[in-house]
Parts: C-alpha cells; sequence; structure tokens
C-alpha cells in the first residue's frame, strides 16, 4: 500500500470537506493522539466543548485502521454521542477521505447482546415466567402483549434488530421476553436460528470494519469478564472517560435478592430432582428472614447469621448446577431451559462466593465492598444484598491498559489542575505534574506487581475564552447548606439572580428534593416559567427550556452532565451545594475508609474528587458555543471558604471570579438586555 498521507494533511483535509475551520487545539490533540498510537504509550487528553474532539481522535484513528488493516475500538458513555459519531461524524469523515486513503473506511456500531432482539425468542417463543408483581396487574399484562406482538411484528421490517431504532419503545419487561442476555444466548454454533440473529450480524460486520464504537459497559465486560465480544483491536479512544470508573463499577457490581433465587428455583422446574430445588427454595426463605433483620447500608463486617444463609445458598445453588448436568446433543429445545437458569444459577453462586470472600482481607486490602439496598416497607424495593469493587483501576491496569493503546478523553479530565486524580482511579500511576493547589488528594498508591503502564496527560484547551466570556459567582455571605432543605437565604438569592437573568436559568441542584423545593418556593416570586426534573421526561424538558428563553429548568444529576444549550436560553447556571457523595452512599463511604486504612487522605481522594467533577460538568454546561456568555452562580459559600475549596475551583473553567451579588446582578440584566435587543 502506498504511504498514506500525515496525520495533519488528513486533518486539514477533512475539516475543509466538512466545512470547518483549522483549531489549534484540535491539530495538536491529532498529532497526540497519533504520537500514542507510534509508541504504544497511553493518552488522557482533555479538550473543551468546541475543541472538534471527535475528528481530533477519528482522523489518526482511521489512518491507523486502514494503514495496519487493524480495528480501532472507540467508546463512549451516552447514546447521544454515539449517535453523533454512527450518524454525522463517521460517514462524512470516510466520504472526506475515501480517494486520499484509497478506500472508503468502515465502521460499525456494537452493543451488548441484550440490545438486539433474539430471534430465537421470536420464533420459539418467551419462556412463561413472571418476574414480577406488574405481571399480576391486568393493566400490566396487557400492555405487556401489545408490546410484545408489537416487537413480533418490528422482528420482520427491521434490518439491524436494534432496540434503539424501536420508536416509539417498548417496556424494559417486554423487551427482556424477546431478547437474551450474553449468558443466556444458545451460541451461534448451536442455535437454529444462528444464521439470522441479530446480534452475530453485528458482531461480524463489526470484525470487518476499521472502526466500532461500542458503549462503556461493553468495552468493560470485553475487558474484564474474560470473554470476547469485541473485535481484536490494537488502539481503544475511550471518549467521555470521565465517566469510565462509574460504568466499568456498575458492570463490576453483583447483587443477590430471594425474587433472583426464586426465578431460579422456576427455571429449573422439572429439569431437576424437586429436592435439589426445594433445597436452594428453602435457602431463599432462610435468606429472607436474614435479611428482613438487618439494617439498610453498608456492611464492615459479615454477620454470622448472613454468612450461614449466604453458605447455603451457594451450596444449593451449586447442587442445582450439577444436577442440570451437562447439555444433552439429543434435546436442542431442553437446552433452552437449561442454558437460561444455568445461567442465573451461575450468577447466584458466584456472587455468593464473593459476598462470603468480601470480608476476608483487612480493611486497606479489601478488593470489594458490600451493603444491603431496598426497602422494606416498599415491595417494589425488596431488600438485596449488593457486592460491588472498591476500585477498578487494578482491573484497568491490567485488562484494559496492558493489551493495547488507550486513548482517553473529555471535555473535563483534570481536576485541581492535574490529571492525577482520574489517572489514580484509572490504575495509572500519577504524574509528575505538581499540584496547583496545597489541599489535593493523598492516596497512596494500591500496591501492584505489574510494571507501572506509561501515559501522559495533555490539555489542548478551549476555543472559549473563559476569563472574557464567563463569571464564576461564590456567593460567599450565604450560611453553609445544612440538612433542613435549602435556607431562606438562598431561594432570596436565586429569585434575585433568576429575576436579573431575565429567566434563562439552569438550577443544578444535589438533590430532587431541593429542586423541587426550589421551584416550588420560586415560582410564586418570579414572572418566568420554572420546569422541573420529573414533570416530563428530561428530554422534552431540556427541549422546552432551549426553545423559549425566559424559562428556567431546575433538576439533578443528570442535568449536570447532560444539557447542551448553546445560545440566549441559558445565561445563568445556579448551583445550590458542592456535590459530595451522600454520607450514606455506601460505595462512596468504603472508599474513603479504604484510603484511610492505608494512610491517605480519603476525604479529598473520594469525597472531593467526586465533587470537583461533578461540579466541573455544571459549570461545562455555561458556554457551549463561541459566542455564549453567562454566569456559574455557586451558592455554597464553602467554594469560597473551605481549605479543600482551592482544590474545587482550581477544577473549574478559568472563569473572572467574584463573591459580588451586585457585580454579577448588574452583569446579568446587561447580559438579558443585549439578548432581548
Ligand atoms: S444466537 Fe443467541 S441471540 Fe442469536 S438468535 Fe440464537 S439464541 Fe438468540
Amino acid at each position: 500500500m502506498p504511504e498514506l498521507p500525515s496525520v495533519e494533511e488528513l486533518l486539514a483535509e477533512a475539516v475543509e470537506a466538512l466545512g470547518g475551520k483549522q483549531r489549534p487545539g484540535q491539530v495538536e490533540m491529532a498529532l497526540a493522539v497519533e504520537r500514542a498510537i507510534r509508541t504504544g504509550e497511553h493518552l488522557a487528553v482533555q479538550a473543551g466543548t468546541g475543541t472538534g474532539k471527535s475528528l481530533g481522535y477519528l482522523v489518526p484513528a482511521v489512518r491507523h485502521a486502514v494503514a495496519e488493516d487493524a480495528t480501532v475500538v472507540v467508546s463512549t458513555a451516552t447514546i447521544a454521542l454515539q449517535r453523533q459519531l454512527v450518524d454525522r461524524d463517521l460517514p462524512r469523515l470516510a466520504t472526506a477521505l475515501k480517494k486520499t486513503l484509497g478506500r472508503e473506511p468502515t465502521f460499525a456500531i456494537l452493543k451488548g447482546r441484550r440490545n438486539y432482539l433474539c430471534m430465537h425468542r421470536v420464533h420459539s417463543g418467551a419462556p412463561d415466567e413472571p418476574e414480577d408483581e406488574g405481571l399480576f396487574d391486568a393493566f400490566a399484562i396487557s400492555r405487556l402483549g401489545r408490546d410484545v406482538k408489537r416487537l413480533h411484528e418490528w422482528s420482520s421490517d427491521t434490518e439491524t434488530g436494534d432496540r434503539d431504532e424501536l420508536v416509539p419503545g417498548v417496556s424494559d419487561q417486554a423487551w427482556r421476553q424477546l431478547s437474551v442476555s450474553a449468558k443466556e444466548c444458545l451460541g451461534v454454533s448451536k442455535c437454529p436460528i444462528g444464521v439470522d440473529c441479530f446480534a452475530e450480524r453485528a458482531r461480524a460486520e463489526a470484525g470487518r470494519a476499521d472502526v466500532v464504537v461500542t458503549n462503556h459497559a461493553l468495552l468493560a465486560i470485553d475487558a474484564l469478564e474474560g470473554y470476547k465480544v469485541l473485535p481484536d483491536h490494537d488502539l481503544v479512544i475511550v471518549d467521555e472517560a470521565h465517566d469510565l470508573v462509574d460504568r466499568v463499577t456498575s458492570v463490576a457490581t453483583a447483587e443477590l435478592s430471594t425474587a433472583a433465587l426464586a426465578i431460579a428455583v422456576r427455571r429449573c422446574g422439572r429439569q431437576i430432582e424437586e429436592d435439589v430445588a426445594d433445597q436452594l427454595s428453602e435457602a431463599g426463605e432462610g435468606l429472607e428472614i436474614v435479611l428482613s433483620e438487618m439494617p439498610i447500608g453498608r456492611l464492615d463486617a459479615m454477620p454470622r447469621a448472613l454468612a450461614g444463609a449466604l453458605a447455603a445458598v451457594r451450596d444449593s445453588a451449586h447442587r442445582c448446577i450439577t444436577a442440570l448436568g451437562p447439555e444433552r446433543k439429543e434435546d436442542p429445545e431442553g437446552a433452552v431451559g437449561r442454558k437460561l437458569a444455568l445461567a442465573l444459577l451461575d450468577e447466584i453462586h458466584d456472587t455468593a462466593v464473593r459476598l462470603l470472600e468480601a470480608f476476608d482481607e483487612d480493611e486497606a486490602h479489601r478488593r470489594d465492598v458490600v451493603w444491603l439496598a431496598g426497602d422494606f416497607r416498599d415491595d417494589s424495593k425488596p431488600p438485596t444484598v449488593k457486592v460491588a469493587p472498591l476500585g477498578v483501576g487494578g482491573l484497568l491496569r491490567e485488562r484494559l491498559f496492558a493489551p493495547r493503546t488507550t486513548v482517553l478523553t473529555s471535555a473535563t479530565l483534570t481536576l485541581g489542575g492535574t490529571f492525577d486524580a482520574l489517572a489514580r482511579q484509572w490504575g495509572l500511576p500519577a504524574s509528575s505534574q505538581v499540584p496547583v493547589v496545597d489541599a489535593t488528594a493523598t492516596e497512596k498508591e494500591v500496591p501492584s506487581d505489574l510494571s507501572a503502564p506509561r501515559w501522559s496527560g495533555m490539555d489542548v484547551g478551549s476555543p472559549f475564552e473563559h476569563g472574557r466570556s464567563g463569571i464564576l459567582y461564590l456567593a460567599r455571605h450565604l450560611p453553609t447548606p445544612g440538612r433542613d432543605g435549602l435556607p431562606p437565604a438562598y431561594l432570596d438569592e436565586l429569585v434575585e439572580l433568576v429575576n436579573a437573568a431575565g429567566g434563562r436559568t439552569l438550577g443544578l441542584f444535589s438533590s430532587m428534593r431541593a429542586a423541587k423545593q426550589a421551584s416550588e418556593a420560586i415560582r410564586s416570586r418570579i414572572e418566568y416559567p420554572v420546569l422541573c426534573q420529573g414533570e416530563d421526561s428530561t428530554a422534552q424538558l431540556v427541549k422546552k427550556f432551549a426553545e423559549d428563553v425566559r424559562c428556567c429548568l431546575f433538576g439533578t444529576l443528570s442535568l449536570w452532565q447532560g444539557v447542551d444549550v448553546p445560545g440566549d436560553s441559558l445565561q445563568l447556571v445556579v448551583v445550590d451545594r458542592i456535590p459530595f457523595p451522600r454520607p450514606d452512599d455506601p460505595l462512596a463511604s468504603a472508599r474513603q475508609r479504604a484510603v484511610e486504612a492505608r494512610g491517605g487522605n480519603g476525604f479529598l481522594t473520594v469525597a472531593a474528587t467526586h465533587a470537583a467533577l461533578l461540579l466541573a460538568q455544571g459549570a461545562g454546561r455555561l458556554l457551549r458555543s463561541t459566542n455564549d456568555k453567562g454566569v456559574v452562580a455557586i451558592l455554597d459559600p464553602r467554594l469560597a471558604t473551605a481549605r479543600y475549596g482551592g482544590f474545587l475551583r482550581a477544577s473549574l473553567p478559568p472563569f473572572w471570579t467574584t463573591h459580588d451579588p451586585e457585580v454579577v446582578r448588574a452583569a446579568l440584566k446587561r447580559l438579558d438586555a443585549a439578548a432581548s435587543a
């Protein structure tokens, strides 16, 4: 193959073909990704909104794939970005570079098996196993029936079987009837419908593509769970990398409930001796009694009664697995029921073992945290024992970084001025960069026998002039927030700010309760409409907010990260309090204790890092295009006064900062007047 043009030349060609203009940060990023590919050194690259980061990594990735006849995996956290890559960026890029590269680069999207319709289920019918109370309700049954009927009809129209392409969607319950997990799938060689399988077709297509777009969960399953779901690849680009640790943690979290045990007993049905299934049933009853006497929350030791109940679950699940025996070739239909039962029994057995081993090590060296979730008063939330990894750095280091070059990118990767806080969570060694603030995370390295992966961090900046376009207002004069809802002084301040801005406000609250309280309290005091999350789908609310410039939108977590509203509709972002994890959050509190047990500063390493990431994301909602201007107002005075405030402030974009409410109100009024003119 003739020598391909350089990354710089390809990028210039792509940008011109797409009608954009050269951006220095984008060029810098593309060259850094190309260097990472060449040297094998991992790269963390922070690229602010408006840098054009997807082209910044796609151009060197596509060049590498074509030159080496290799597959590159691009992983995202959200469906929105996945869609943007597959529906817009990649098709345009492929057309733009076709001539120069000598052929059109190819790409494919790959999701978990559960996201595709299972044609074997469509043909053979769903298993008869009501899994929750909803099914005893006549209305739910008829809705389920309608949804399943629609899925059957759709199965002969769809070309992909991809759930995201079904509009409007169906309930999870209906989808579960006609889809299978990877463990429940019969396997393409044994499945009578294997050749028509949507999931298999998507995998085959991905295997032939230059670029495979997937999500962090599938990336984690491929890397951590020991069975290959992604095609062989030597380069992975993790976009929205600020979310990687949470997504990987979710994949590595397991749970055990009495409901799951009851389903496993039903799935065993007549396939095994009744008395073997009865033992699993009795173990489930024993577990239920023990759980009903335990408080909800984190466990710091394994109670003797729970250990006994878990051992009974482990042993009886094992007996059922043995009783199901090896697969019988002469009985293909029986294989479906056996596979379904086995998938769940394996999960139950392995989770019971993991729970029983969770407290073997001392606190500084434990790998897992265990807690009891649910609500005894609410039948829809029965108590469940959960187990999650305290950290995923070791796993990522061993399974993600060691076998391939990894590029991690996002608009928010530096916290407190360095990449170290996130690098530590990814299992990468801290860089030699000196922290820019006095209070910073002090986690000690988790011991590892693997040699430290080499990596570098790069901030390619942002096309925005934060110091000229945005004001950070720290309301130092307000009282410290307490536990009893928003103090009256906060509501007064909020009213004055919203009035000065003429609406146009995104309120980011640390709890749904606070968002509702603020919405209700200020509706009668201002003349602008206030939408509150939960009153409609979030997508609809954001749409209304973007269309009506006078409108305000208040809400919580998903708004912190998911709102992209450029222009005059959003000129004020208000944050009620520093978003530390809740003190009763089992995972965060256990992570904090583990850091402390190793001699580090748990609060800064866990709670402040969590808050810094969310604050940076929330503040990032303000400037979405180069003409945007506005104010980020933080009502929690601790950001200005507490020692850790420096670390948090250094995690925010470099806005011009003030503590003076009059200066801010005057600025907001000027912006409102300019926007209304
Ligand atoms: S191979 Fe698996 S997912 Fe595909 S149709 Fe068969 S059982 Fe369903």
